[in-house]
């Protein structure tokens, strides 16, 4: 660490020493009364040289010591008769991609400015902490009857002030936090255990609407909390206990009429909830690092999928699966990839790798990238997901050898009734007509669209017009009897046996 953002982080450290006063001088004022307290003071200089340890050895207790001291203020403020109190946890948004882009320095800088905002907007008897990286704690007086909105008000106005820290920083950093908080009154029996950990399911749901976003703490968001730790908990197993399955949804060539591939998307059976979708679990799966394992399970049921159509007689050419980014950086994707290809013995050009947009768009990650031209060199075809959302470059797109741009549901819904929708998406099939790679509408739903779709020139198109995701044992069956009604034979394979 730089001397500037030493010295910053040490003021920071200096406020939570002052606070440790504060707290051992009121305890001890309510333990042993006014003699205890002399007596603290009179050792002040030994704990304060406790408190004042090396850099390495407090960022230990760093981790324990404020939510302690918060704690502290809570249980007193709590014990205090009259109006509730309230804690406010604040992180700053995107922290870590901040730290990276503007280093070290800059970022302490945001840290001091972050937690005078929040200290401005309170009052002297309320008390804010710095917890760890991102978050800020604060425990608010019971001073005056707090209700929700005001409390609203009060973040709106940090979060406007966030806004502001380039004055601070120098540089034109832009700073958004997400805020969560709780009232003593909403909870049955609060303690600071309680209050704490309400502010934290309060800010898990703002996080869900970042940037910028405020939750109040409510049963609500409670029940959802304790279904989501139930849903981390279950994830180590479910692998394990053959839970977790692909769906698969089909793609139909416009031009042919015939089917250009399926789509392998994740579900879990599970065995109380039922079948989960993936918004439901992926960032559980994201947390406990379980992702990698996600890949290898989709990548196996996609292979063995395209094994059995071949088998079935159904002519399926691809089969796309999705990977996140933290999949994506996996240094042993390829290998792994390519080692499931030789044992299923299946073509690297049938598999299609789903990239969202947005992650080739900001994609500064060299692994990402070496494993994007890995797979294309491998044969592997890159498709751009939810292309539209993501503002990824004409370079790019060229840059990562994407075959084929599928376009966000967001452009196609209506595009049958409205003109502008209808322009954007002959502007986006143009531009992908230009660069020589193909385009599929995502998010189908009616046949009006699909034909408006026909008539503009778009290749493919996958959605619930053609059909929902389904399990592998449904989709010949599916294949039979939709290729009958619209009268064009299911395609034999030459693949078949
Ligand atoms: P996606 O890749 O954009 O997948 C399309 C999503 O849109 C799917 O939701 C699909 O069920 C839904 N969909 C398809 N047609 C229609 C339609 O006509 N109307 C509407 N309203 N929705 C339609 P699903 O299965 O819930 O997946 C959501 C997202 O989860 C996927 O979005 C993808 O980003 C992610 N995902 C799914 N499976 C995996 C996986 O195995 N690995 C990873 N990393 N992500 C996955
Ligand atoms: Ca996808
Ligand atoms: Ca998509």
């Amino acid at each position: 660490m730089t001397k500037t953002a030493e010295s910053k982080s040490s003021a920071r450290q200096k406020l939570f020493v002052g606070s440790t006063f504060t707290v051992s001088a009121l305890t001890t004022l309510v333990l042993l009364g006014p003699a205890g307290v002399f007596a603290t003071l009179l050792f002040a200089p030994v704990i304060a040289a406790a408190v004042t340890k090396s850099r390495a050895e407090s960022q230990t207790d760093h981790v324990e010591g404020p939510r302690g001291l918060i704690s502290g203020h809570l249980s007193r403020f709590l014990g205090q008769i009259g109006n509730p109190t309230t804690t406010l946890v604040v992180e700053i948004d995107d922290y870590q991609r901040l730290e990276e882009v503007y280093g070290t320095d800059v970022i302490e800088t945001a840290l001091t400015f972050t937690q005078s905002v929040i200290e401005e907007n309170l009052t002297d008897q309320d008390v804010t902490l710095h917890l760890d990286g991102a978050r800020f704690m604060s425990a608010l007086a019971p001073q005056a009857p707090i209700n929700t909105e005001t409390m609203l008000n009060t973040c709106t106005r940090i979060q406007h002030a966030l806004g502001q820290v380039s004055q601070a920083t120098d540089v034109p950093v832009q700073l958004t936090a997400s805020i969560g908080f709780v009232t003593s009154n909403k909870l049955v029996r609060p303690t600071a255990e309680t209050m704490m950990q309400a502010a934290f399911s309060a800010l898990s749901e703002a996080k869900r609407r970042a940037p910028g976003a405020v939750r109040a703490y409510s049963e609500a968001i409670s029940a959802k909390r304790a279904s989501q730790q139930r849903i981390a908990k279950d994830a180590k197993h479910a692998f394990e206990k053959g839970e977790i399955f692909a769906y698969f949804q089909p793609q139909l060539n416009l031009e042919s009429g015939t089917l250009s591939g399926f789509e392998a998307l994740t579900r879990w059976h599970h065995p109380e909830k039922g079948i989960l979708a993936p918004a439901d679990f992926l960032p559980a799966f994201e947390q406990a690092g379980l992702m990698p394992k996600l890949g290898e399970t989709m990548i196996k049921q996609a292979l063995q999928a395209l094994t059995f159509w071949d088998k079935s007689g159904l002519d399926v050419p691809r089969i796309g699966v999705n990977f996140s980014t933290s999949e994506l950086c996996n240094p042993r994707l390829v290998d792994q990839i390519a080692m499931h290809l030789d044992v299923s013995n299946i073509a690297p050009d049938r598999l299609n790798i789903e990239v969202l947009e947005t992650v080739i768009a900001q994609e500064t990650d060299d692994d990402i990238t070496g494993n994007l031209a890995a797979l294309a060199d491998l044969g592997c075809g890159i498709d751009l997901d939810d292309f539209g959302t993501g503002y990824a470059s004409i370079t790019n797109i060229r840059r990562f050898s994407v075959g084929r741009i599928k376009i966000d549901r967001s452009f196609v819904t209506g595009i049958d009734t409205d003109d502008e929708q209808r322009k954007m998406v002959e502007a986006i099939l143009t531009m992908a007509d230009r660069l020589g790679v193909h385009a599929l509408a995502e998010g189908v739903e009616t046949r009006a669209e699909r034909d408006t779709l026909q008539t503009i020139g778009c290749h493919d198109v996958q959605g619930f017009q053609i059909a929902r995701p389904m399990p592998i044992q449904e989709t010949v069956e599916w294949a039979n009897a939709y290729f009958a009604r619209v009268s064009e034979p299911v395609m034999l394979s030459r693949r078949a046996s």
